[in-house]
């Protein structure tokens, strides 16, 4: 039910966790993060509270890049095995998903005959279809929009892949997501709350569009590839 993601060189498991219990007020049944630097990634996901998953979260690890994640279960039981980030096959790319993919039935019978899925969400098609895609040759940029083009439903998404360290991607379609601006890094959240901490400079992120976020710059597309151009805004905070 929230997302955080983040590109820079500031403490990503603390901006995580912290941003992650700014939205526990939407509500939850379970979170997750997952990370990346030159050495890989780590992943971390657990039922109940943010308070729990920090007990698991290695205290000393450290990551220029990450997601996270609170779901509100609305396929397959609350589990730790349901809750996101969730992980392609070949463990490459990691996604965390808000929303409801309405046509994920069909997606598996048209397009995914033979994946194995590891959890009962809806989530785990669109990580899937991106593995495909990008297995038939495409960049991860191509096969992260070819894999919007499929979609039907609502999506706030991050994904990470584990090959790039330098891009987060980033799409939305009926679900809140923002995109905020920092010194040398980038932030995506549900709900400016997460981060305000962090920067007061954010844009808005419209449905069907793409981002790819690195520390410096972020490039919005259309789901056809046509780029945008948007101002930030700045949000000011009563006191
Ligand atoms: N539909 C997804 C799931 O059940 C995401 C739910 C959410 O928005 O938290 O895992």
């Amino acid at each position: 039910c929230g997302i955080v993601g983040y590109i820079g060189q500031q403490d990503t498991k603390e901006i995580l966790l912290n941003g992650l219990q700014k939205l526990e007020y939407r509500g939850y049944d379970s979170a997750g993060i997952a990370m990346l630097n030159e050495n890989g990634t780590s992943l971390f996901k657990t039922k109940g509270r943010i308070a729990e998953l920090r007990k698991h979260v290695d205290a000393g690890i450290a990551a220029t890049m990450g997601i996270g994640h609170t779901r509100w279960a609305t396929h397959g039981i609350p589990s730790g095995n349901n809750a996101h980030p969730h992980q392609s096959a070949s463990g490459r790319f990691l996604l965390v998903h808000n929303g409801v993919i309405e046509n994920y039935v069909e997606l598996k019978r048209e397009q995914l005959a033979g994946t194995t899925f590891v959890s009962e969400t809806d989530t785990e098609v669109i990580v899937a279809l991106v593995e495909k895609f990008s297995n038939e040759g495409l960049d991860t940029k191509t096969a992260f929009r070819r894999t919007l083009q499929l979609l039907e439903g609502s999506y706030a998404i991050a994904m990470i892949d584990c090959e790039d360290t330098d891009n987060l991607y980033v799409a939305k379609n009926k679900s809140p997501l923002l995109l905020g601006i920092g010194d040398g890094f980038h932030v995506v959240a549900s709900d400016a709350m997460a981060t305000l901490r962090l920067t007061d400079t954010y844009i808005e992120i419209h449905d069907k569009e793409i981002l790819v976020v690195n520390r410096e710059h972020a490039v919005i597309q259309d789901l056809d590839g046509t780029p945008i151009e948007r101002r930030p805004f700045k949000v000011t905070m009563d006191a």
